[in-house]
């Protein structure tokens, strides 16, 4: 089901822009408010080559934005009982609004274990236990993960209905695809989306995505998806971040040729990354705002 020759590329979807607008509204927000600023506490454990850029990446945004961000930078060898005193200590700190403790974790920490140690009021990137629950209970008290926050906002900008909609995702982790999954279906998000979550066990993978108004590709696995993937004019959003030999990045989809299937589509570079960043700084002021008990709009918790 190739489209016509004559049909144009799809149109891009542009998350560094809107993740720069949302930034510019933190930080109006932060530099009008007649309390302190928002801080946000980064907790590495290791020296993760990937996750050393990304925590600096976050330190940079944040700071850019007015927010105060401190790194708090352990040993690879910190056992668990020295690691649950430093989160305890930051849940405890009263000028702390927001932590992240950034995962992958040393294989003898548990990272489900490390972050319900946070304080779920702190827990900005949403993946503490309450912060999920909340989420299947459409319970908007709580604070939602990142990229799939990230990835709502990109579809609610580009004006891209769901409710009735077949959406399928590639990818089941608790960080992306689950709780997409969730927010997308769920009556509560406002989603009302009919929602396929594949998973390397998923069988026929080109009938399911190709079935979707909307494909969303959460795999890790560099250029999975083809044109033959997606159904003509579908909305296409790409999670994957891959770094080739030649020192380019790209995505789970195959950009040259879902472009020419695809009605709208994320780049790589520049789409969802940027925007998950912007969320996390977005969550960091809701949790702020939360504890001033300053005005909070629909917009900020999704
Ligand atoms: P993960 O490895 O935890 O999960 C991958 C999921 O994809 C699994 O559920 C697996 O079953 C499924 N999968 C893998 N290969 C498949 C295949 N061939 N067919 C069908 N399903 C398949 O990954 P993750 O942490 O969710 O991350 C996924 C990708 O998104 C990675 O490239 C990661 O770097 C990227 N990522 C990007 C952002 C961002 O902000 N842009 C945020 C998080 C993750």
């Amino acid at each position: 089901m190739k489209r016509d020759r004559v049909m144009a590329d799809a149109r891009i979807m542009n998350g560094r822009e809107l993740a720069s607008i949302v930034r510019k509204q933190i930080k109006a927000v932060i530099s009008q408010a007649n309390v302190r600023a928002p801080k946000l506490v980064v907790v590495l454990v290791g020296n993760h080559p990937a996750s050393l850029t990304y925590v600096k990446a976050k330190e940079r945004a944040g700071l850019e934005i007015g927010l105060n961000v401190e790194l708090v930078h352990l040993s690879e060898n910190i056992t668990p009982i020295e690691l649950k005193r430093v989160i305890l200590a930051i849940n405890h700190d009263s000028s702390v609004d927001g932590a992240i403790i950034q995962l992958p974790l040393p294989s003898h920490l548990q990272a489900n274990e490390c972050l319900n140690w946070l304080d779920p009021k702190k827990d900005v990137d949403g993946l503490s236990a309450l912060n999920l629950g909340k989420l299947v209970n459409g319970d908007a008290s709580g604070l939602l993960p990142c990229t799939p926050k990230g990835i709502v906002r990109i579809l609610k900008h580009y004006q891209i209905e769901t409710k009735g909609k077949l959406v399928t995702i590639i990818g089941r982790s608790t960080i992306v695809g689950r709780p997409l999954s969730i927010l997308l279906s769920h009556s509560a998000w406002g989603g009302h989306a009919t929602v396929t979550l594949a998973h390397s066990h998923s069988a026929d993978l080109i009938h399911l995505c190709s079935q979707a108004d909307i494909l969303i590709c959460a795999a890790g696995s560099a250029k999975l998806i083809r044109s033959e993937f997606i159904k003509p004019n579908a909305t296409v959003i790409d999670v994957g971040i891959h770094k080739l030999a030649d020192n380019t990045l790209c995505g789970d989809v195959d950009f040259a040729s879902a472009k020419e299937q695809a009605g709208l589509i994320t780049p790589v570079p520049g789409g969802v990354g940027p925007m998950t960043v912007a969320m996390l700084l977005q969550n960091c002021m809701l949790a702020w705002k939360r504890h001033f008990g300053l005005a909070i709009d629909d917009e900020e918790i999704l």
